[in-house]
């Protein structure tokens, strides 16, 4: 996998901040802290993709995605397991949307996110996000300007050599 642009990583900050926002969502309301999918979450959706109900490789996927325009958290209540290529589909489009959803798994995950009561209001979420990824952003273009991380490869200390192994 090509190593993602440095334009990026305002988002990443971003993602790791609504990350942690999630912690604090789930601990402000007494839930355990969300490490990985356990048991009793992927047997809820039958150990199978929320959206299109495939029993495959699953991974975590947040209903309303946890990107700046979104504002999801990492809480309970906002992750669900899918499939690689619906984690794909959905991208950053809304949950209601996704074109292999049917009723009854639609149903499924509103219940879901109704059971853990998961609302948070992100009113305010929205405007330290904002300013974060402007800062991150304005910061990252000004190393990229500085010359530090231009779009040649060269910073001091990623150039090691790995012996090839015997
Ligand atoms: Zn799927």
């Amino acid at each position: 996998m090509a190593l993602r642009s440095y334009a990026d990583v305002p988002n990443r900050i971003v993602r790791l901040f609504l990350e942690q926002a999630g912690r604090q969502y789930d601990q402000n309301r007494g839930l355990p802290l969300f490490r990985s999918m356990t048991a009793p979450l992927l047997a809820r959706f039958g150990n199978s993709c929320a959206y299109c109900g495939h029993a495959t490789a699953l991974v975590a996927e947040h209903v309303v995605p946890i990107n700046r325009t979104a504002v999801g958290l990492h809480a309970w209540g906002n992750i669900v397991p899918a499939c690689e290529p619906c984690n794909k589909i959905k991208a950053g489009h809304p949950w209601e949307e996704h074109p292999r959803l049917d009723w009854p798994r639609k149903s499924a995950i509103a219940a879901y996110i109704a059971e853990y009561q998961y609302q948070p209001d992100i009113t305010e979420l929205r405007i330290v996000v904002e300013k974060l990824y402007e800062l991150a952003d304005t910061q990252t273009r000004a190393l990229i300007d500085f010359g530090l991380v231009a779009s040649r490869p060269h910073i001091a200390g990623l150039h090691t050599s790995v012996p090839p192994s015997p």
